[in-house]
């Protein structure tokens, strides 16, 4: 069995975004050989996520607007966890959004459902952040 381990950084411009990764994991696919497996991709962070969805600016717009309603950025004093930071709603989007996803490998291609992209989004950017691929197969 092949198993091979990667790390993509990430540094956005701003506090949150979204960005489609699905061309740095299928280079990570090509990178293993791995023609039938599994692919991992999960995010390092406890303030970001790795998701499957559309991409579609409306729904990420959408996205946006859902995350600020469950938990608003602001007012930071309205969060426990922001005594010493300000970042509790990135906390709550991270859990919301998922830690990982995991891909089937077939033909040495993702072998995903119509539409389906891999996103990695940012809750609390302006630094470098990490995301872990893990792909192990034949
Ligand atoms: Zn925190």
């Amino acid at each position: 069995m092949k198993s091979y381990r990667k790390e993509l950084w990430f540094s956005t411009s701003s506090r949150r975004e979204l960005i489609n990764i699905t061309p740095d994991v299928l280079n990570c696919i090509y990178e293993s050989g791995v023609k039938e497996g599994l692919c991992l991709v999960n995010a390092m962070h406890i303030t970001a996520s790795v998701f499957i969805n559309d991409d579609e600016s409306g729904l990420h717009n959408d996205y946006e607007r859902w995350l600020e309603k469950l938990a608003p950025e602001k007012p930071y004093s309205q969060y426990q966890h922001n005594g010493y930071e300000d970042n509790a709603d990135a906390h709550l989007k991270r859990t919301i959004m998922g830690r990982e996803v995991v891909v089937a490998i077939t033909n040495g291609q993702l072998d995903f459902g119509p539409w389906e992209q891999i996103f990695y989004g940012e809750f609390d950017g302006k630094r470098r952040k990490r995301v872990l691929v893990k792909i192990i197969g034949e």
